[in-house]
């Protein structure tokens, strides 16, 4: 039986959660900054934008390294400062304006508490997985209602595609309303799962990381639609194409429900 969540010695820890153990011991040490009303939109704001900085970095090397060009979706596109800046600014004055008291707001109701011991290895994997399935089925729902209801289109999504070659700061150019259904998606899954706080941590990052790669533009040997098989995973060429062609591919993720709604194009070879 698991030790998660007592607060008793550590003597029936698994070897699951033996591995787990000390990362988790060396990130408790942080338990201060960890509970500090401040945390989540530090987080979230320094882990989107240390994401998009080395492909902003690539994008301003592109004109001068042709063999770049190789893995961009759109070769001779590159966002310009006048793309970039608007985008990065958006970003900050939401996280603050808008996230921030909605995050001290639930940091008031519900003071986050860590357990003293790691979770399975097993569990948070299995729980990352579910996140980011159901993740991509409530998105999936969203996006295409916000395709398929002109007046939702236009009112809340339509500004997410004002950047048709995407670009990995235009990841969060979107509509506050949209900001809040993905940050709510994001939330209610780890909530209902009744995830471990490093499952939670791990599950933003790695939801963060594929939104950004999603917006890239960059389609590399080690991007992840390569490295998942039979094409379950349509990645950064498939949410490009929905950014050009607006009536396909609404999943941001997976393949599955494309097929099922016969809304999926795959992305030319
Ligand atoms: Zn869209
Ligand atoms: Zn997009």
């Amino acid at each position: 039986m698991s030790c998660y969540n007592c607060s008793e010695p550590r003597v029936h820890c698994s070897p699951g959660q033996l591995f787990l153990q000390p990362l988790w011991d060396r990130l408790r040490t942080w338990e201060a900054l960890i509970q500090s009303p401040f945390f989540s939109v530090i987080f979230s704001i320094t882990t989107y934008v240390g994401f998009c900085l080395p492909f902003v970095l690539l994008d301003c090397l592109c004109p001068w390294v042709p063999a770049l060009r190789r893995y961009k979706i759109h070769p001779n596109f590159s966002p310009s400062a006048g793309q970039l800046l608007p985008c990065l600014g958006q970003t900050l004055y939401q996280h603050v304006v808008f996230v921030f008291p909605v995050t001290l707001l639930h940091w008031a109701c519900s003071p986050a508490l860590l357990p003293l011991d790691a979770p399975e290895l097993l569990q948070l994997v299995g729980h990352i997985v579910m996140c980011l399935l159901l993740f991509d089925t409530e998105f999936f729902v969203w996006h295409l209602l916000h395709h398929r209801v002109p007046w939702l289109y236009r009112t809340f999504h339509k500004v997410h595609h004002q950047n048709p070659s995407s670009f990995a700061l235009a990841t969060q150019y979107m509509s506050v309303w949209e900001l809040f259904s993905l940050g709510f998606f994001d939330m209610v899954n780890v909530q209902l799962l009744g995830c471990h706080p490093l499952t939670v941590l791990t599950f933003h990052v790695i939801n963060i990381w594929l939104s950004v790669e999603d917006h890239s533009g960059y389609d590399f040997p080690w991007s992840t639609h390569r490295l998942v098989p039979f094409g379950w995973y349509g990645g950064v060429t498939h949410h490009d194409l929905h950014h050009t062609q607006f009536t396909c591919n609404f999943a941001p993720y997976f393949t599955h429900w494309d097929k099922i709604l016969g809304t999926l194009r795959p992305a030319p070879v």
